[in-house]
């Protein structure tokens, strides 16, 4: 650990109490002035120069994107870097197009200039001095104020500083991701490292850049087995032992629920969470989970399985975007009754639409795998009936869960075919056959696609002569 960034931290038990600054000494780098011209300058000077690598492996619009931000920058005498996991990815070989930059200056008064620039749209967060520049082609770049932050008490979010690049970096979660690349036209390429970022990438390890960052913000233990999931590294042994200390000190139960509820989505979302989730038992046994959630063979394989199915349905179904990370979630949580269930989810903070989508899972699951058992595979309608009130999210669980017993057939129809029927008529269409609006309504429109799924109804003329049908017997 390097020594200059832990003098002047508090000892354990002060953070823990709440209230504990934690400001690291950074000597002749505290204040972004110090550095503008002087020993800042002179790093940069000696700094690795990376703008070959810039150019070589960057696709030609985002390597000429980055020279622009530079220019805008000179212009407006700000000093811009990228930062974080998009140098890291850079140099590790990964893509992710994400640019993270770092602006040495108040970045909430230079997004507006470079967003009208860049032609980009804008949002802006001033409580974080942080902003988004959304640009054209899905390019997204996030910009934030060179920062120190304060943690009120251990768990909470940050307050927000400005401050020199130096001290933005070290406020970092792991070495890995403190690596900086200059974009301004002087120092194009310049690579600051000044925690030995680029050597942990090269020997793959995760490693946290002083012994009370998980304290500080136990985010920080979800984060790191993410990146070491998602990268292939292995967190160092000393990390390790302060991430496990960590967890033995409770530290999840600082974390608010929205706070876990994000960090879980986040994990669920990476592109194997079964991994993720699995180191996390070996690691603390999920203790940031429900008590009964208990990783086991059965959970493990339907995280597996959950993955190939998903991998289904962006493969056939690109055009019906679902929340995949809930398919994971009901896999996780198959062991919660419907109450438990429910009061776990709505515990952790979710949207009432994400409880919903869970919800059905649970309250119609297991009569809709004993109803489907008894219709067969010719009956469209029929399994329409029985899957609709679920949510797609929990199909697919179903279909992960009740995937061996031949239902699966099932499930695939429901979700490719069924479930995306429309009507061609709608209400107004009825109304036209001099029927008053009324529950009625919803009836006859039911029944007819019932009909078009059985496929008895093809076109608009036969949606139309069926309700026309429907509406007479209703009349006699
Ligand atoms: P991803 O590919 O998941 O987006 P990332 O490293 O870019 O990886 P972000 O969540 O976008 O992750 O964060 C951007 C950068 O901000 C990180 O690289 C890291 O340096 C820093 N960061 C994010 N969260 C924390 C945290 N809890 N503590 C310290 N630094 C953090």
């Amino acid at each position: 650990m390097d020594k200059a960034l832990a003098s002047g931290a508090c000892d354990v038990s002060s953070i823990l109490a709440g209230g504990a600054n934690i400001k690291y000494d950074l000597n002749d780098m505290s204040t972004p002035d110090s550095n503008i011209d002087g020993v800042f300058a002179k790093n940069l000077f000696s700094a690795k120069d990376f703008s070959g690598e810039l150019k070589k492996t960057l696709p030609g619009k985002i390597y000429r994107l980055l020279r622009k931000v530079g220019h805008i920058a000179d212009d407006n005498n700000v000093r811009v870097y990228l930062a974080g996991g998009f140098v890291r990815d850079l140099i590790s070989g990964g893509r992710n197009f994400d640019m993270d930059i770092v602006a040495e200056g108040d970045a909430i008064t230079f997004a507006p200039v470079l967003a009208r620039q860049l032609k980009a749209t804008l949002q802006l967060y001033p409580r974080f001095k942080t902003a988004t520049l959304k640009l054209q082609d899905d390019l997204r770049i996030d910009l934030a104020s060179a920062r120190t932050e304060y943690y009120a008490h251990a768990g909470a979010l940050p307050e927000v500083r400005l401050s020199s690049l130096r001290d933005d970096l070290c406020r970092r979660d792991f070495t890995i991701n403190t690596l900086a690349v200059s974009l301004n036209k002087k120092f194009f390429g310049k690579l600051v490292d000044f925690f030995n970022g680029q050597k942990d990438i090269k020997d793959k390890k995760i490693k946290v850049l002083h012994d009370l960052s998980f304290i500080e913000d136990p985010t920080r233990i979800f984060r790191a087995v993410r990146l070491e999931q998602r990268l292939g590294f292995r967190i160092d042994k000393h990390t390790k032992s302060l991430l496990k200390a960590a967890v033995d000190l409770k530290m999840f139960d600082r974390l608010s629920k929205g706070r876990i509820a994000d960090e879980l989505k986040l994990l669920l979302s990476e592109p194997s969470p079964a991994k993720v989730i699995r180191r996390m038992e070996q690691l603390h046994k999920l203790k940031f989970l429900h008590s009964r959630i208990k990783y086991n063979r059965r959970m493990k394989n339907y995280l597996v399985s959950a993955q190939k199915i998903l991998h289904w349905h962006k493969t056939n179904l690109p055009q019906y975007p679902i929340q995949g990370w809930l398919v994971y979630l009901l896999a996780i949580t198959d062991e919660l009754k419907f109450r438990a269930a429910g009061e776990f989810y709505a515990g952790l903070g979710l949207k009432r639409s994400e409880c919903r989508c869970l919800m059905s899972c649970k309250r119609y699951g297991k009569e809709a795998i004993a109803s489907l058992q008894k219709v067969k595979l010719s009956c469209p309608s029929k399994i329409y009936k029985i899957l609709k009130p679920l949510s797609e999210e929990a199909v697919l669980f179903l279909a992960v869960k009740y995937g061996e017993r031949n239902l699966r057939e099932f499930f695939m129809k429901f979700l490719k075919k069924y479930a995306k029927i429309k009507l061609r008529i709608t209400g107004d269409d009825i109304k036209k056959l001099n029927l008053r609006p009324g529950p009625e309504f919803r009836n006859i429109l039911e029944y007819i696609l019932w009909a078009k799924i059985d496929g008895q109804v093809k076109s608009k003329k036969d949606e139309l002569a069926l309700a026309g049908k429907y509406i007479s017997r209703l009349r006699n």
